[in-house]
């Protein structure tokens, strides 16, 4: 295996409790002044102003999904003629998309705290949206310089939420592994993550071990999140990206709802990377992998098809053949012809070896 590694620098605290840290990292990064930045249902300002005391803070909870070039700008508004030093983003990848886009215009500084499984956090990418067109690219300024992941924030996380989400994580760790610039390190994360998050999902969202369940999964989504920085996506990111930026089907949802498919559909390709994705998912065959991932839609409680998202199935053949635009490195090659029965099963929900 050739390949290439680099680890840009950056500072990672895991643990129950790390939240109470936030202040001191300000501090450390020789910082007096955030701006915090979350979605609406994200804003707890209690529990934000206790972490972040004495200092003075500003609060902009105008985050949204896939950062509206509008809510960039209503962001930079309300940091005129305030002098902020730094930007913290509590939430998902909603908050931490938004302190990127602020970042590249600004070039302070972020702090994320992680609220969700998508795993923005650990990545130097940025997207912003304009016109029903998402810009996406990476810039070494959007790379958050701290992330704190606090399992106990997660315990407030409405299962229909993290359940999607993780398996948003697991569709990282999936893709990594059959990259085409995958490593010895984003191998070993990536088997990892799927270990810890396919073993530990639902009882993360209830019962008796939740709290130990959480920590685990947040590692596993950690992992996704590294290993979605060190390599390129594949044939799952590119549909799910077509089916979010074209039919505005909702992210970690239609992750979710594709991931299965596309393990079907790889299955018999790349060979060593789907022996260690069947490892991750505790079998010995792809095929196994592709329905313990279909079954576990169940487990979670999410949605399985596409049509419950609000797809059309007149919009099927559209959504194949935008796939195949830019096309993103995939161990099987495909034509929208032999995407139309992938997106078939996923769009009335089949189990994907039917
Ligand atoms: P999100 O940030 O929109 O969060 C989903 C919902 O959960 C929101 O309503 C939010 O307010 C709520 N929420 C979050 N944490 C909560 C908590 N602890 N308690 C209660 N509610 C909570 O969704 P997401 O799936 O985390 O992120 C999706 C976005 O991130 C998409 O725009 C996607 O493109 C982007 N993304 C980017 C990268 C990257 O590397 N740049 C990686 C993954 C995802």
């Amino acid at each position: 295996m050739d390949f290439l590694f680099t680890m840009p620098e950056k500072r990672v605290l895991f643990g129950s409790g790390v939240f109470s840290r936030l202040k001191d990292e300000i501090e450390r990064l020789g910082c007096a002044a955030p701006l915090v930045l979350s979605t609406p249902s994200m804003r707890s300002g209690e529990k934000i102003g206790s972490a972040l005391s004495p200092l003075k803070y500003g609060l902009f909870d105008g985050a949204r999904m896939h950062v509206p070039a509008e809510s960039v700008e209503e962001a930079l508004a309300f940091m005129e003629g305030r002098s902020f030093d730094c930007l913290v983003a509590v939430g998902g990848g909603s908050s931490i998309g938004l302190a990127k886009a602020l970042a590249l215009r600004s070039g302070l500084p972020i702090i994320a705290v992680p609220t969700t499984y998508a795993g923005s956090e650990m990545t130097p990418i940025w997207g912003i949206t304009e016109g029903g067109v998402k810009t996406t690219g990476r810039d070494d300024r959007a790379l958050p310089k701290v992330v704190l992941y606090d399992p106990e924030l997660y315990a407030s996380l409405p299962a229909s939420v993290a359940g999607v989400s993780a398996m948003n994580a697991l569709a990282h760790c999936v893709e990594a592994l059959y990259a085409e610039n995958a490593n010895p390190v984003s191998d070993l994360f990536a088997e990892e993550g799927i270990r810890l998050i396919v073993d530990n999902l639902t009882s993360s969202l209830t019962g008796p071990y939740k709290s130990e369940a959480i920590e685990c999964v947040l590692r596993g989504a950690w992992m996704g999140g590294m290993v979605l920085a060190m390599t390129t996506m594949g044939l799952h990111h590119k549909l799910c990206h077509t089916l979010g930026g074209s039919f505005d089907l909702p992210h970690a949802e239609t992750h979710a709802i594709v991931l299965p498919h596309v393990l079907a559909f790889n299955g018999e390709y790349a060979e060593a990377a789907m022996r260690k994705i069947a490892r991750g998912f505790g079998t010995s065959s792809p095929k196994d992998a592709a329905g313990r991932a279909y079954e576990m839609l169940s487990g979670i409680g999410a949605k399985n098809a596409l049509k419950d998202l609000g797809m059309r199935v007149e919009d099927l053949e559209k959504a194949a053949d935008l796939a195949t635009r830019n096309k993103y490195y995939n161990p099987r090659p495909f034509t929208a012809a032999e995407l139309g029965p992938l997106l078939e099963n996923a769009f009335w929900g089949r189990c994907p070896e039917s």
